[in-house]
């Protein structure tokens, strides 16, 4: 915990050494099995252990963007609503709406609720790109 893996020494195409840093710079890590949850497979990758990203077609699932609304009206707020609120956002050029889908969290009688919209597809999880998608997605 607390640290980062950022090489991997393998030898005959097993894993032998994994090579962290934390605030006290690199250490060393030694096991008779690895187990990569890091979500993105990062310890594969740098093992160069080969991984499928997506379907047939290499489409993966749009991830979704949450976030905070308020001063929405005391009632239900369907799909469809929503749906049409994001269609008129599109044509008034809002640049950060990419589909007409999505949905409102809420109480009824609340007037503060979640909602969820579809964001963009990464090309890659580079850091680069990640920062572009971070960037237009405010
Ligand atoms: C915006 C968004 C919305 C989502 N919405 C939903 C949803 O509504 N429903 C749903 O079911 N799923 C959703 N998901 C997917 C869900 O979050 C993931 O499928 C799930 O968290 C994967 O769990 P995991 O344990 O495999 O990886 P993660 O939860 O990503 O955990 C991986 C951990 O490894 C650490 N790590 C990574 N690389 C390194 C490294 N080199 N060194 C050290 N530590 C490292 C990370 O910091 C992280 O703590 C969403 C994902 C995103 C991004």
């Amino acid at each position: 915990m607390h640290a980062n893996l950022v090489d991997v020494k393998t030898s005959q195409g097993r894993i032998q050494t994994l090579i962290c840093s934390d605030d006290e710079g690199l250490f060393e890590i030694q096991a008779n099995n690895y187990v990569d949850a890091s979500g993105n497979a990062n310890l594969a990758r740098l093992a160069n252990i080969s991984t499928e990203r997506g379907d047939d077609e290499g489409l993966v699932q749009q991830s979704s963007l949450v976030f905070k609304l308020s001063r929405l009206p005391k009632r239900d707020i369907g799909m469809k609503e929503l749906n049409e609120a994001i269609s008129a956002g599109k044509e008034a050029d809002n640049p950060n709406l990419f589909k007409e889908k999505g949905m409102i969290i809420k109480p009824k009688e609340e007037t503060v609720g979640y909602c969820t919209i579809p964001s963009i597809i990464l090309k890659n999880l580079s850091s680069q790109e990640k920062t572009t998608a971070e960037l237009l997605l405010r």
